[in-house]
C-alpha cells in the first residue's frame, strides 16, 4: 500500500471504525458497522439483490421529441442556413441562455466542436496544447486535426481529473492551450488551471462534453475558460444521436468560430479562412429542442439520486466515491464514478468484483481500458512527415520520452462506474439496489477467489 492509499476519508471512516491503531500501523481496518444479513452471492446460487428491474432507458424520448423532428420534416427548413429562425439558430440561443453565456455556435459533434476553438484561436502546426490522457478520442483529435502536438498530462488518481501540477510542468515555449476535461461530468480543479493559465499566458478550453449544466464556484463549467465545448452525442445527458456546440462570451472570437464551422465562411458572406464544414442540421436542432422542458429536471434528479448514492457509499471500504473538488456545486453525471481497491476486497480483481455485482442485478463498468497516452496514434503521428516537419527531432524525442502517465494508468485499472445518464434517473430505491449489491459482495468478499 502505498502512501496515497491512506486519504482522509478512509483515516476518518477507519478513525470512527474504532481502528486508529491500525491505520496508525498501515493495515487495513476492519469495519464495524456492516451486517451479516446480505446472504449468499447469486453469482454463486444465492438469490439476487435486484431481479427482472430494469433501469430508465437512455437517450431520453418522448412525443414533444417526436413532434417536433415531424415539424422540422414538414417545414422542410433542414439546413440552418435556410432560415434564421430555424431549429439550430433557436437551440443556439435557448443553450447559451441555459448555460449563461453570450453565444453559441451549435456543432455536428463535440469533437468538431473541440477543433472548431482549436482553429479559431489560432493554434496551429508547430504549436502545443495539453490536455488529459484519460478522455474520450475526440478530444485528442480535435487537436491533432489541426496538426497540433497533444500534450498529455497525467491525473490526480481521486478526481480523474488533470492534475494541475503535471499540467504546469509539462508546458513548453510552444504550449499555446490548456485543454482541461471534466470527467464524468465533474468539474476539474478550474482555479488552478486558470491560475496556471493566467500566468503562462495560455487559452484555456473547456473540454465540457460531460458536463453540461453542471457548476463550480458559481459558474456553469464551459464559462470558465476562453470556450467551453459541449457533446449531445447518444449517451451524454442531452443527446441528439450526433451533436455539438461551443460557447463563450467574447463576440469576436465566438464570430470566428462560426466562421471556421462554416467552411471558412462568414456571417457577412466571405470566406476568409481555411475551415472545415461543422454545421449543425436542423434534424439534430428539433430532437433537443423536442426534449427542451425536462434538461433542468433531469439534470436536478441525476443529483439528487448520486447524493443518496454517495451517502450509501461512502462508508464502504475499498469504495471510494469519485473525489469532488472544492466549489463543485453540482455534476451533470454522465457516469457515476467510483474508485475499486482490491486490498479491501481479499485481492479480489476488479474483473470478479464486476462480475459478482452483474449477477446481483448491477452492472457496473470498467470504462476506458487504457489512456490515451499508450494508443497507437502516438507512433503514428511521431513517424508521420506534418509532425517531422513541424517539430524539432529534440522535442519529438522528449515526448516519446515523457508520454507517460502512472496515475491514468492506475484509474483505468481501479475505477468502476455506472452509464448514469438513464439510470440515475430511476428512483431511490434503484439507487439503494446499487449499494445493496455492492456492500453484499464486500461482505462476501473472502467468496471471490472462488468465482
Ligand atoms: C463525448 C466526448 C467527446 C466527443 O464528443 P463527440 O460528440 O462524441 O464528438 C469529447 N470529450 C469528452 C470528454 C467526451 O465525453
Amino acid at each position: 500500500m502505498d502512501r496515497n492509499d491512506l486519504t482522509r476519508r478512509q483515516f476518518i471512516a477507519a478513525a470512527s471504525a474504532g481502528s486508529l491503531a491500525a491505520v496508525a500501523s498501515g493495515t487495513i481496518p476492519a469495519y464495524g458497522n456492516i451486517t451479516k444479513k446480505a446472504g449468499k452471492l447469486a453469482i454463486l446460487g444465492g438469490k439476487p439483490v435486484r431481479k427482472n428491474k430494469s433501469w430508465p432507458r437512455w437517450p431520453y424520448w418522448d412525443e414533444n421529441v417526436v413532434n417536433s423532428i415531424v415539424k422540422t420534416t414538414k417545414s422542410r427548413i433542414w439546413c440552418r442556413i435556410q432560415s434564421k429562425s430555424g431549429t439550430v439558430p433557436t437551440f443556439e440561443k435557448k443553450f447559451a441562455e441555459l448555460i449563461g453565456t453570450k453565444y453559441c455556435v451549435a456543432t455536428g459533434s463535440g469533437t468538431q466542436a473541440l477543433h472548431t476553438c482549436v482553429e479559431a484561436l489560432g493554434i496551429d502546426a508547430g504549436d502545443e496544447v495539453i490536455t488529459s490522457p484519460y478522455t474520450d478520442p475526440g478530444t485528442i483529435a480535435s487537436i491533432l486535426s489541426a496538426r497540433v502536438l497533444p500534450v498529455l498530462a497525467d491525473l490526480d488518481r481521486e478526481s480523474y481529473q488533470l492534475d494541475p501540477d503535471d499540467v504546469e510542468r509539462r508546458i513548453t515555449e510552444n504550449t499555446k492551450a490548456i485543454m482541461p476535461v471534466h470527467m464524468m461530468g465533474q468539474p476539474c480543479n478550474m482555479d488552478r488551471i486558470m491560475a496556471i493559465a493566467k500566468k503562462h499566458n495560455l487559452k484555456v478550453i473547456e473540454d465540457a462534453a460531460q458536463a453540461h449544466l453542471a457548476e463550480y464556484k458559481g459558474k456553469k463549467l464551459g464559462t470558465i475558460g476562453d470556450l467551453g465545448c459541449f457533446s449531445f452525442q447518444s449517451s451524454k445527458t442531452i443527446a441528439c444521436g450526433e451533436g455539438g456546440a461551443v460557447i463563450g462570451n467574447d463576440e469576436e472570437l465566438m464570430d470566428k468560430c462560426y466562421t471556421v464551422h462554416n467552411h471558412g465562411t462568414s456571417r457577412r458572406g466571405r470566406t476568409e479562412v481555411a475551415g472545415p464544414k461543422y454545421r449543425m442540421n436542423e434534424f439534430e436542432a428539433a430532437v433537443l429542442l423536442g426534449q427542451w422542458g425536462g434538461i433542468e429536471e433531469r439534470f436536478a434528479r441525476r443529483n439528487e439520486n448520486a447524493a443518496h448514492l454517495t451517502s450509501r457509499l461512502k462508508d464502504v471500504p475499498g469504495i471510494f466515491p469519485q473525489k469532488l473538488y472544492e466549489g463543485t456545486a453540482s455534476g451533470s453525471f454522465y457516469i457515476y464514478a467510483m474508485t475499486y481497491r482490491k486490498e479491501y476486497f481479499n485481492n479480489a480483481d476488479r474483473n470478479k468484483f464486476l462480475k459478482a455485482l452483474s449477477a446481483e442485478g448491477v452492472s457496473l463498468g470498467a470504462y476506458i481500458g487504457q489512456g490515451l497516452h499508450k494508443e497507437p496514434w502516438v507512433e503514428h503521428i511521431l513517424s508521420s512527415k506534418v509532425y517531422k516537419k513541424m517539430y524539432s527531432k529534440k522535442r519529438l524525442r522528449e515526448y516519446r520520452e515523457q508520454n507517460r502517465c502512472p496515475n491514468c494508468d492506475k484509474v483505468c485499472r481501479e475505477m468502476v462506474m455506472v452509464w448514469a445518464s438513464g439510470p440515475l434517473l430511476g428512483t431511490k430505491k434503484d439507487m439503494d439496489d446499487i449499494a445493496d449489491a455492492i456492500l453484499k459482495v464486500y461482505e462476501n468478499r473472502d467468496k471471490l477467489s472462488s468465482i
